[in-house]
């Protein structure tokens, strides 16, 4: 029997932070004391009031279907809070509600690209942007973003690497894996290109938006470029700033008919987000939201303390990520050096490993993110899980020989 795989399947990988999670998970079950900062979630609880509105929602029978683009009234709030904290004005006609800012994005790629358009993709790039973009049946166009130049694509890199095809530019500030920020100069230099290049559309995946670091506010590029507004789709979500993951609940703003496409595809996929989920994020928005700065800080100060915990470490090199919960060393120091039990660390896949199975720590590859030879560490774990991990990795990195 023939196998039963969409030809858009051949480009997907399968996902490489899974597989590492999977090893981890099954060392952990088998009674190994395995720190994990390979995960993307914060370590926190959604707050006590949001899941007040949630059980008040099943117990007043909100449980049935809603409208495809998300409740009137969470609209209005994710109207109020794009007003309100990023300067920027939305009607609810114009602000898709979906399962994750993830389903956002698939739903935009799905609603926009045709068979061979492409989508410029800064590496290191969350994992999930380039098969979204395959699955969508679109090519990605991967631009390598080096730690010399703080992970962040240049007005020069992007101008070479739009072409007749491009339909969109995917930004991620603060970024996963890297914690880089694009600073409203260097988004100003990006909208310049972009202005020149009127067919070319920009993602900008705000989700990390709570979590800058050293005082900084975070800047959309539509704050330093409203003229792009009617070709800008600006994502986010509750996963990170409410600590709301599970609850799978994300939103995107822009054009309207963009976003009617973009309800078309949800239409016939999801239908709409979890009306309970739903209730969670109206709350979520319009409560209080002074606990959202102090974990902040909390990962700033993690932040902090892996960076000088690393410091010691031979072979890794790595930079002060100004946002989000990741830390991004640079590993070449390590590559080509030989373990204790003879293995030889050819790339990122093998440092990874060899922490996990000999050290139990569980860390992702730069591999899986576009930017080798690096590894992304999580600090959504505890200070303790954390500076203990940053010893075990100091000791790793010394036990290596050429
Ligand atoms: N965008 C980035 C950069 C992410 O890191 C993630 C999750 O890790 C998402 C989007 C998706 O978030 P959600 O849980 O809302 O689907």
């Amino acid at each position: 029997m023939m196998e039963l795989v969409a030809h858009r399947l051949e480009l997907v990988n399968p996902s490489m932070i899974m597989g590492l999670v999977k090893k981890a998970r099954q060392l952990a079950s088998s009674g190994r004391p395995i720190i994990d900062l390979g995960i993307g979630e914060p370590d926190f609880e959604t707050p006590a009031y949001i899941k007040d509105a949630a059980i008040e929602a099943i117990r007043n029978n909100i449980t049935k279907y809603t409208v495809v683009a998300g409740e009137p009234s969470l609209r209005e709030a994710i109207a109020a809070k794009l007003k309100d904290e990023n300067n920027l004005d939305y009607s609810v006609n114009e602000i898709s509600v979906s399962s994750g800012a993830k389903q956002a994005i698939f739903n935009a790629m799905m609603a926009s690209l045709s068979p061979g358009d492409e989508v410029i993709i800064p590496a290191p790039y969350w994992s999930s942007y380039p098969d979204i973009v395959a699955i969508c049946q679109g090519v990605s166009v991967v631009v390598e973003c080096s730690q010399a130049q703080n992970f962040l694509i240049s007005a020069e890199q992007l101008e070479k690497a739009i072409g007749n095809k491009t339909k969109w530019l995917l930004l991620n500030s603060p970024s996963n894996p890297t914690g880089g920020v694009y600073q409203p100069c260097h988004l100003q230099e990006l909208a310049q290109v972009l202005e020149k290049n009127p067919k070319v559309h920009i993602l900008s995946d705000d989700i990390y938006e709570h979590l800058m670091f050293d005082g900084n506010e975070f800047t959309s590029i539509l704050n330093v470029a409203p003229q792009l507004r009617d070709r800008t789709l600006v994502v986010n979500g509750a996963s990170k700033a409410f600590a709301m993951t599970g609850w799978r609940l994300g939103y995107c703003a822009g054009p309207q008919r963009l976003i009617d496409n973009i309800n078309a595809v949800q239409s016939h996929s999801t239908t709409h987000a979890s009306s309970v989920s739903q209730a969670a994020a109206t709350a979520a928005l319009t409560g209080p939201k002074d606990f959202i700065p102090l974990r902040s800080k909390r990962f700033q100060q993690r932040r902090d303390a892996v960076i000088a915990g690393l410091a010691a470490a031979k072979g890794l090199t790595a930079i002060v990520p100004e946002g989000a919960f990741y830390v991004y060393p640079n590993c070449a120091g390590v590559i080509g050096k030989k373990t204790p039990d003879g293995r030889i660390i050819a790339n990122d896949v093998d440092f990874c490993t060899w922490l996990l199975e000999c050290h139990n720590i569980s860390t992702v590859p730069g591999a899986a993110f576009g930017l080798s030879p690096h590894l992304r560490i999580s600090t959504a774990a505890s200070e303790k899980n954390l500076e203990s991990a940053c010893s075990q990795i100091v000791m790793a990195c010394s036990e290596l020989r050429l």
